[in-house]
């Protein structure tokens, strides 16, 4: 038993059928083609990783850092804190992201391709929490919806707890509070 879990919310097994099907999609949307898998770190780097090794397609891999949030809350101004390496001028594009939460965070990343001249871009979310959704984002993969709970596992944290766990669990009271920066 993990110290500060309050619950399983999606297990190992759960997230490996569903990134599966997410490898499978995006290999017949793409075939042909070349894509830019674009990670948000550092969240999403166990998903990307888990996706990218399914595809065979013609695909590299680049990383954004956007920061906006302290003890699990947002800020409410999403910041580029990492650049991208090359450019992305009439390049196809896949976002990875751990959770999209109000929606803020994906909608400014999202607006900032676009200007950097990306042909498509397409956002695939491994958990969403619509109760929480500030701003409409368009979301063309969402593996799992989840509860109003802070989570961490498969590469989340809170304030860098817990990204090595292979379930994604929910934080109990005391976690939240005793790893509060
Ligand atoms: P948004 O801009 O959609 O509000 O925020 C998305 C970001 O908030 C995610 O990339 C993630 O880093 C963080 N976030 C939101 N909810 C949670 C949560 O329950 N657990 C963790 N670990 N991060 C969260
Ligand atoms: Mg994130």
């Amino acid at each position: 038993m993990i110290k500060y879990q309050k619950s399983v919310i999606v297990t190992k097994e759960e997230i490996e059928t569903a990134v599966n099907g997410l490898a499978k999609q995006l290999n017949d949307k793409y075939k042909g083609k070349e894509v830019i898998a674009i990670g948000l770190l550092k969240g999403a780097f166990v998903f990307m990783a888990d996706v990218i090794r399914q595809l065979d397609i013609d695909v590299q891999v680049e990383f954004l850092i956007v920061k906006s949030y302290k003890n699990g809350r947002t800020n409410g101004k999403p910041q580029i804190v990492l650049d991208l390496k090359k450019g992305i001028t009439e390049k196809n594009i896949v976002i990875f992201e751990d959770i999209i939460d109000t929606g803020r965070t994906l909608a400014a990343v999202k607006e900032y391709l676009k200007y950097k001249g990306a042909k498509d871009v397409e956002i695939a979310a491994l958990l969403t929490k619509p109760s929480r959704r500030e701003v409409v984002v368009d979301i063309d993969y969402s593996l799992f919806t989840i509860p109003n709970e802070i989570v961490v596992g498969y590469g989340l944290d809170y304030n860098e707890y817990g990204r090595q766990f292979s379930n994604i669990i929910a934080l109990n009271d005391a976690g939240i509070e005793e790893l509060k920066e």
